[in-house]
């Protein structure tokens, strides 16, 4: 399986010359499979270069969409993913329960005059909500996919995709502590990390600041990088970065923890997720 980050930055959008390295696309995870399926994660920003790649590269475009949570970092995109548009283009979408409702509710909303200028009912695309993932895993030829629940104001999913004897662990906008909730410690979602090849998950804060936004249901590298161990992960990447953060601050992140993995004489692969590159498993 390959995975490409098309969007890598949380809560807004961050172009601009200061952010051309790690990314200013919000959410958006391309995995293509073995089976040759794509699988797309999240609709955020980076989903619309992803709709125009896929519209160049195949003759139509049939493809799963599971969405972690509808937050607007993760939906924004999906009018402007130029597939929806053609009537030969299929998505399946599944994820976190009622995120078809997001979705519609982009088009569709009747607060003031409404976000965008066509209905849902108007793409072209052939959009079926498997519903799925809540009752069990998915089974794409012969991947499995399986969630967690995220830690995270209104809840959302995080996925585990196995394939061929190889594992990727997906969980952004989820935060870990390391007490007070039972249930959403790190050691919690260490089974469902256990052994991943990759691990990418949430570090849009800093470990100094991270008590100034407890409850905002994000985590910062330390904490990931305590659950990538404790799971005994192979390779962790950071991901949803801070909007406000620069290219020179996530390169010290990075630095920072492979330093605290090398303290503890970690043998870890780790780096920030950076907007169009490939991982292959
Ligand atoms: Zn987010
Ligand atoms: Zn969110």
């Amino acid at each position: 399986m390959k995975v490409k980050f098309w969007g890598t930055r949380g809560s807004i959008a961050a172009p601009g010359r200061d952010t051309v390295v790690y990314g200013g696309n919000t959410c958006c995870v391309e995995i293509l499979l073995n089976c040759g399926e794509t699988v797309i994660i999240d609709a955020g920003s980076g989903i619309r270069p992803l709709g125009d790649h896929l519209m160049a590269t195949r003759e139509r475009v049939n493809v799963h969409l599971l969405m972690t949570h509808v937050h607007w970092d993760h939906v924004q995109g999906f009018p402007f993913f130029d597939p929806v548009f053609k009537p030969t283009t299929q998505i399946a979408i599944d994820g976190a329960p009622r995120c078809i409702k997001g979705l519609r509710a982009i088009f569709d909303s009747g607060i003031g005059d409404g976000f965008f200028p066509i209905r849902f009912e108007d793409l072209r695309a052939d959009i079926h909500y498997l519903d799925e993932l809540r009752y069990g895993p998915l089974k794409i030829q012969n991947t499995t996919i399986t969630t967690v629940p995220l830690h995270h104001p209104q809840g959302g999913f995080g996925f585990r995709f196995e394939e061929d004897g190889n594992s990727f662990v997906f969980i952004t906008d989820n935060e870990l502590t390391r007490k007070i909730w039972r249930g959403k410690r790190i050691e919690d979602f260490a089974p469902f990390c256990r052994d991943a090849d990759i691990l990418v998950h949430d570090a849009q804060f800093l470990p100094e600041d991270i008590e100034l936004y407890r409850g905002w249901g994000h985590s910062d590298y330390s904490t990931a990088l305590e659950l990538a161990l404790k799971a005994e992960v192979k390779h962790l990447v950071l991901f949803h970065h801070e909007p406000s953060r620069t290219d020179r601050d996530e390169a010290l992140i990075e630095k920072k923890c492979r330093e605290l993995a090398g303290e503890q004489g970690a043998h870890i692969k780790i780096e920030a997720a950076r907007e169009g590159s490939e991982l292959t498993l």
